[in-house]
């Protein structure tokens, strides 16, 4: 096969059905190998002449789009039902989750989602119902939101919460909404808000959505805020920080009450980023450090299924000096019954809210999810949680700190993630080399290139369902790869070997997806 200078397939070749059983010795006259089946594009095995389903004749009955209907067809493959079943089925063996092997992707928490958890959300009575029930008919499952509420507010010490919001980064925007509705309030137009560097991209991209102007913070040659950095840019313009902690270097921001109280001291907001919450829960709460909205990613830290887009749910909780301006709808007990509070009753205490996040209350199956996570685990059972995805984190972080360079190491214990650079690795040898390798081992790559404030990042995030045995293996592979790079093997380049796909082009299959029928595909 040739190869451009980057050593990547050319866009000639058909990166498609490369190498899986079709070249060399192996070669097999199908291109499958044992019983993992090759599947080309649906485009490709259906055609547009065919269809799955019977259906009648169009009847000869004069169209009422007056002259908009469809005049040509659109190139939609047509399959049989067992062809299209055998489709996806085919593909989803080519990919690999959490439930198939260790899943080490650091900041964004893959943890094992405890069946109990499926069982429960897939019950009648909260899969089934409407948002627009009677409130009376769905009083089971405003109790399980309510409960809920009543264990985030518990753990993090903080004395408001809005349950709607849909995932992390819209859990930021509701955070920074209802601190702008605060500062309007108080008829303050502050116009900054302060990131850190090593905060995640949905940090500032929140806060310019919001329509803020994003300055850096500097960090500390030890991974941290630098404290005297914030506190020196400070001042009547700047509207608050938006600080993860524990941070995306895997360490917990230690200066935390000290940079809350002098934001507040500026008149500014403190928003934390709590997609890292699963490292402290029972440990420390929030409420504790000054925080006034923290976000909380339900599906990192409470188990419940996530990534390839699947759900998220991002509630937010708040201080008292932002619970009036937080969002609607709430469920509010009064009395025996729960009762949504909306735009007609939000009298009092919810009356300056800046509106709502969603049409309704947020994600039931996440909340119903994370309830019978939290209750099957019990409070003690949570802080376990957080001190064994610890434990193990900073086991892979000194089991592999003889190797890979670990800027942060030094200065102490990591959280939940361990975090690690490309310093040492030969000449021409990158982080993508070992994630490719990692690939041929039988792992997931761990997140790399992030956080942006190490070379070359690798950052490793374990959680704490691993058994020690899986962690060793993991580790024993990446021992294994890491040397294959400081010795500059060529064979380790050219990973992934055993993959049904080699090395992609990924600029182009990002850009140019093959996403339509062959015969028109050149056309679009
Ligand atoms: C995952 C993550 C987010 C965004 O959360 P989503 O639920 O993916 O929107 C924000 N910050 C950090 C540190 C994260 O890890």
């Amino acid at each position: 096969m040739s190869m451009n200078n980057q050593g990547r397939p050319t866009r000639s070749e058909d990166v498609r059905i490369q190498d899986i059983g079709t070249k060399g010795a192996n070669a097999t006259f199908t291109g499958n190998r044992a019983l993992i089946l090759e599947e080309k594009l649906i485009f490709e095995s259906g055609s547009i002449d065919r269809t799955g389903v019977d259906l009648p004749d169009i009847p000869d009955a004069k169209s009422r789009l007056g002259g908009l209907e469809r005049s040509e067809t659109i190139g939609l493959p047509g399959l049989s039902e067992s062809e299209t079943v055998r489709h996806y089925t085919r593909l989803s063996r080519f990919n690999y989750g959490i439930d198939l092997g260790f899943f080490p992707l650091g900041s964004c928490t893959m943890k094992h989602n405890p069946r109990l958890n499926e069982k429960m959300a897939r019950l009648p009575g909260f899969a089934d119902i409407h948002p627009l029930q009677p409130q009376e008919s769905v009083q089971g499952a405003y109790q399980v939101i309510d409960e809920l509420a009543t264990w985030l507010k518990t753990l993090t010490g903080m004395p408001a919460i809005a349950m709607s919001p849909k995932a992390g980064a819209h859990g930021e925007l509701c955070g920074i909404l209802a601190i702008r509705s605060a500062l309007e309030a108080r008829g303050d137009a502050r116009e900054v808000i302060l990131v850190p560097e090593s905060a995640h991209g949905t940090n500032p991209a929140t806060a310019a959505f919001a329509g803020y102007k994003v300055e850096d913070i500097p960090a500390t040659k030890e991974g941290r805020v630098d404290l005297d950095a914030l506190v020196a840019r400070l001042g009547p313009d700047v509207a608050g920080v938006m600080i993860t902690n524990p941070n995306t270097c895997g360490l917990f921001e230690r200066d935390m009450k000290k940079i809350s109280d002098a934001v507040h001291d500026a008149g500014g907001f403190v928003y934390c980023d709590g997609a890292n919450f699963n490292a402290i829960v029972g440990k420390v709460r929030p409420g504790d450090l000054g925080i006034d909205a923290m976000h909380i990613n339900l599906h990192k830290t409470f188990s419940t299924p996530h990534g390839g887009g699947g759900p998220g749910s991002g509630p937010v909780v708040f201080s008292a000096a932002l619970e009036p301006f937080a969002p609607l709808p709430f469920v509010e007990k009064q009395g025996d019954t729960y009762k949504l509070v909306e735009e007609e009753n939000a009298e009092e205490h919810h009356a300056q809210s800046f509106g709502r996040m969603v049409a309704f209350h947020g994600q039931m199956g996440m909340f119903t999810r994370a309830l019978t996570y939290m209750l099957s685990h019990g409070g003690d059972g949570l802080k376990q949680v957080s001190e064994d995805a610890v434990l193990n984190a900073n086991y892979i972080l000194r089991s592999l700190e003889d190797v890979l360079d670990a800027p942060f190491a030094p200065s102490g214990y990591c959280m939940h993630e361990a975090l690690f650079s490309d310093k040492g690795f030969a000449e021409g040898f990158t982080t993508l080399d070992i994630a490719k390798g990692l690939i041929d081992e039988g792992f997931h790559p761990m997140t790399m290139y992030f956080p942006l404030v190490v070379h070359g990042a690798m950052l490793i995030e374990p959680t704490e369902t691993e058994s020690k045995e899986a962690i060793d293996e993991f580790v024993g592979a990446l021992r294994h790869i890491v040397a294959a790079a400081k010795s500059g093997d060529a064979k380790l380049k050219a990973a992934p070997h055993h993959a049904p796909r080699r090395r992609l082009d990924e600029t182009l299959a990002a850009r140019k997806p093959v996403l339509v029928y062959k015969e028109t595909q050149d056309a679009v």
